[in-house]
Order: structure tokens, then sequence, then C-alpha cells
């Protein structure tokens, strides 16, 4: 683009939206769509992605048609573009037939800036046929991970964005998205038809987020030590995986003298809507949440973000800590985590409705999750490659700060699979410690396991240090659990050439859950 052309995007930046310079990619982008050419946009989450498709829209010729999945979003995204006085609006289905005609008379007009629209709505005769009367400057396709089938977000509607390319060949397309692996990536690229576009990848790295994973002991306590020696007097959320979970966070923060509020998806509407008001407008306070809460909270100023509970994947997790330290200043990513969470997302996993294929890509998302809670290298370095991006060991997470030990877990992870294969594959995690550890229970004695060659073998460690291990071993792929059957633990293909001693397993040692003693990070 023209020199003329950067200084219109750059005057629009500060008169209209008032910011003084374009970050990271911003420029770059502005200045490709602007000039019509089609751009896929890699930003992580708060990297100002809006920017580069408002601006283009305000400097080329005709509507700027915005596609968001979003519909909830869609109004304060329109408020807050006519704020600075941007003629913004927005088409679906929560707005009345008369309201909706309006729009789309101000769209064939010309008479506006740009307009939302969620994508079944786009996808209508009715609304293609508007667009193709009128003059359309760009469109702009958020949240372009939708089109990924194996993706958590998957939206069918989005497969057939494809006919964009086919009805407007010469309007430019810019598809952005905060959440794409390699691979996600090439799928949008190919069902978007973007193979022409240019491709914008940020760095996905949060450098003020410190990264601590913490095995689980008692979870509630371990984040109330957590929050009362890091962070006092500071914003942050904490996420759990059930309501009941949530609420009851909530009351237990709020004892113990740490004011915390509960959002989650089965609360009253109004209810739920002033407690995320009052999170947004308040300070030193917590919200306790399902993840439901999250989506397009802008708060600068959340010092932390913890988890109760294992999220599914790493596009998760990654999301949901990435709404700390928006503000650029230090910030904690914190996560207990142990067996039980282990176990228990497998087990939704086994339990979904989903198809064989869907559920090997959510078993694969949640091992990669897992590898990310159970490495021994830097949890950044981890992180980034799942985005493809490499980098460095951080200097700036609980691996960096405190290195793990690690240790040659072959014989134990040999007498544990033994003791798994001697009771039959027909006894859950519990029963199967107590073997190792030579516990005489009932339940022993009536089965005859205190006479099997396995009883306890495993005397010389505790019953944390073998769920450890355990945990461990479900999360390599050694052992499954058999939710069909009483949760028995069974060996997998990968545990035989361990059992038969061609294979070493290398673990993290089993650190007592004290307290978290990683220093804080400067102000
Ligand atoms: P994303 O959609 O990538 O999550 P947004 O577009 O919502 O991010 O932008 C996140 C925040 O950053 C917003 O508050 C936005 O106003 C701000 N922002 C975006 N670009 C700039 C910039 N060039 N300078 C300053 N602030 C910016
Ligand atoms: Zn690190």
């Amino acid at each position: 683009m023209n020199q003329e052309n950067q200084e219109r995007a750059l005057h629009l930046l500060e008169t209209v939206f008032g910011y003084p310079a374009f970050r990271g990619h911003q420029a770059e982008i502005v200045d490709h769509v602007s000039n019509g050419g089609d751009a896929l946009v890699l930003m992580p989450t708060g990297g100002g992605k809006s920017l580069c498709y408002q601006i283009p829209a305000l400097l080329r010729d005709g509507v700027g048609v915005v596609v968001s999945p979003l519909i909830a979003l869609m109004q304060d995204q329109v408020d807050a573009l006519e704020e600075v006085g941007v003629r913004a609006a927005f088409l679906n289905s929560t707005q009345t037939y008369e309201e909706a005609n309006r729009i789309e008379r101000l769209v064939r007009t010309g008479q506006i800036d740009l307009v939302y629209v969620a994508p079944e709505r786009l996808m209508t005769e009715r609304c293609l046929n508007l667009f193709q009367d009128s003059k359309i400057a760009l469109f702009a396709i958020d949240e372009a991970h939708c089109v990924s089938q194996w993706g958590h977000d998957f939206r069918p509607e989005y497969i057939r964005l494809s006919v964009l390319h086919e009805q407007f060949p010469d309007v430019p397309r810019i598809a952005l998205t905060a959440t794409a692996d390699p691979q996600t990536r090439a799928e949008i690229v190919h069902r978007l038809q973007l193979g022409d576009a240019a491709q914008f990848v940020s760095s996905f790295d949060r450098p003020n987020i410190r990264y601590q994973i913490v095995e689980k002991a008692n979870g509630r306590k371990q984040l109330l030590d957590f929050i009362t020696t890091e962070h006092t007097g500071d914003c942050g959320i904490v996420y759990c995986l059930s309501r009941k979970k949530v609420e009851e966070t909530a009351e237990f923060l709020n004892e113990n003298g740490i004011r915390a509020l509960a959002y989650h998806a089965g609360m009253d509407h109004a209810k739920r809507a002033a407690n995320q008001a009052r999170f947004l407008r308040e300070e030193n306070i917590v919200m306790c949440a399902t993840i439901a809460f999250g989506m397009g909270i802008d708060k600068p100023d959340v010092r932390f973000v913890c988890h109760l509970d294992l999220p599914k994947s790493i596009e998760g997790y990654y999301q949901e800590t990435g709404r700390a330290g928006r503000d650029g200043g230090p910030a904690s990513a914190w996560m207990a985590y142990g067996l039980q969470d282990v176990v228990l997302q497998r087990r939704m996993i086994d339990e979904s409705e989903a198809d064989e294929t869907f559920k090997r890509v959510l078993g694969n998302k949640l091992d990669a999750m897992l590898g990310l809670c159970e490495t021994l290298s830097c949890r950044r370095v981890r992180l980034l490659d799942y985005f493809g991006e490499q980098s460095g060991p951080c200097g700036n997470c609980d691996t960096c700060l405190i290195p793990p030990v690690s240790f040659d877990g072959t014989v134990p992870v040999q007498k544990l699979l033994s003791a798994v294969y001697r009771v039959d594959q027909r006894f859950a995690a519990g029963h199967v410690i107590e073997v190792l550890r030579g516990v005489e229970t009932d339940r022993i004695k009536t089965w005859h396991h205190d006479s099997l060659s396995v009883f306890g073998i495993g005397a010389d460690r505790s019953e944390h240090e073998w769920r450890a291990i355990l945990r461990q071993m479900i999360a390599l792929g050694l052992l499954t659990v058999d939710h069909e059957q009483y949760s028995s633990l069974k060996l997998t293909d990968a545990a035989r050439p361990v059992l038969k001693g061609g294979q070493k397993v290398q673990l993290r040692q089993y650190q007592k859950p004290v307290k978290q003693k990683t220093p804080r990070a400067s102000k």
C-alpha cells in the first residue's frame, strides 16, 4: 500500500480509536487487507484482532461484513464502535423483523461502516442477496477455528462460508482466530479457500504470565494458600468443572476472607449478569466460574487465573489462562491437578456421544494437556510448541524456577503393571495400591490377594507416591481405566514393552504438596 494509505490508517487509529501506534502485526495486516488482499490472522486473545478488520473496513469503500458466532457479544461490539463514532450494526436472530429491515436498508444504501452477522444468518438467501446488491468493503471471519471439525467449537455453518469466495471473488476476506494449532490452521485455509491468503502469525507467548501446575491434594486449601501467599487483594478467576463446585469454592473463599463471586450457566440470568458486572467493576474480587465465563471478558487487571480441575485441551487452558495479565503486568496461571482429573476426563470422553474418530481427537487433545502437566521441562516451551512455535526455557514457570526432580521409574512402574495384571485387571486404583503396599484389608483377604507374589512389593512407597506414579502412567497411556467395569485398571498395548523390560520410564518425583514457594513475580 502506498504511503498515503498508511497515513490514513494511522490517522484513523489515532483519531477514531485513540491509540498512538499499531501493535504487533496490525499495521501489516491493515495494509494488506486495505489493499484488497486476503489474510489469515492468528493472534492470541487480547492481541488486538478487531482493529485488523475495522480499520480496513473504514478505509475501503462499502460496508465491512463481520461474521461472528458470538451473538451475545454483538451488541457490546456495536456499542463500542458507535461510541467512537463508527456506524455499526448487527443482524441476528435476537432482533425484530422491523429492526433487521432497517439495518438491511442501511447496508444497501451504504450508510453504515460495519455490520456483524451470525453465520447462519449470512447463509440465508435473503442475506446473500442483500450483500450482492450492496457495496462490500471486506468480509471478516471471526473465530475462524469454528470451521474445524476437530476443534471444540465446531460450527457446521462455518463450512459453508466458502461461498463467500465463490460469490464475491473480488471482496477481500480476512479470517481471524486465537486458537489454531498447525492442523487447524491448515483446515481453515482449506475449508475457507484461503490458499492464496497471506498468513500473519503472532507469537502466542504471554511472557508476563507465570505458569504453575501443582499436584492436587486438597485443591481448595491449596488454592487458598496460593491466593493468600501470592495474590492477596488481587483480582482473579478460578475455574471449576461443575456448577456445584463453583458455588462451593466461592463459599469457601468467602468464609476464608477472600471476596468471591460465582458464575455458571445454571444461575438465573440476572444474578449471573450482576456478578459479571461486579467482577468487571470492582477491585479485590475473585470470580469462581465454569468455562461459561470469560468469552469477551476484557478486564485488564486480572492478576491470576486458577484451575481446580483439568481443562480438556491446551487450547482451552491457553484461552482461560490468557485472561490473566492483559495489562502486561505480572500475572499467574495456577492449576492443581491429580489422578481423579485424569480419570474423570478420560471417562467424559468415553461416555460422550462422539463417534470413534472424534473420541480419538478428544483423547489426543487430552494427552497433550496431560503432557503439559507432567512435563519435566519448561511449561512455556511445551505450550508454545503445541501452537507450532519454537522457544527456549522461559525462566518464569514453575519447572524453570524449581526444576522438578525426575527419576528412573521403570521398576515401580513394572511393579504396578504386574499388580494390575495379577489381580486380573479387575480392580480399581485404590485396591491395586493396597495390594502393592501390603495392606491386609477385608477385600484383599476375600480375594486372597495377600498370597499374590506382588503383595507388599511396594511397601517402600506411600499411598500418595503410588497415586502420583499411577497418574503419570495413565497420562502416559500405559494404563486405562475401564468405566464400564468398576473403574478397574487395564493394561494397554504400550505397557507390554515396559513390562517385558525393554523400555525405561522416566517419572517426575512426587513432591509433598506443601505451600507453593515459587518466588513472587516482581512488580
Ligand atoms: P482480540 O479480539 O484479539 O482478543 P481486541 O481486538 O478485543 O483483541 O483487542 C484487545 C484490547 O487491546 C482492546 O481493549 C483494544 O482496544 C486494545 N488494542 C488493540 N489494538 C491496540 C493498539 N494498537 N494499541 C493499544 N491498544 C490496542
Ligand atoms: Zn519455563
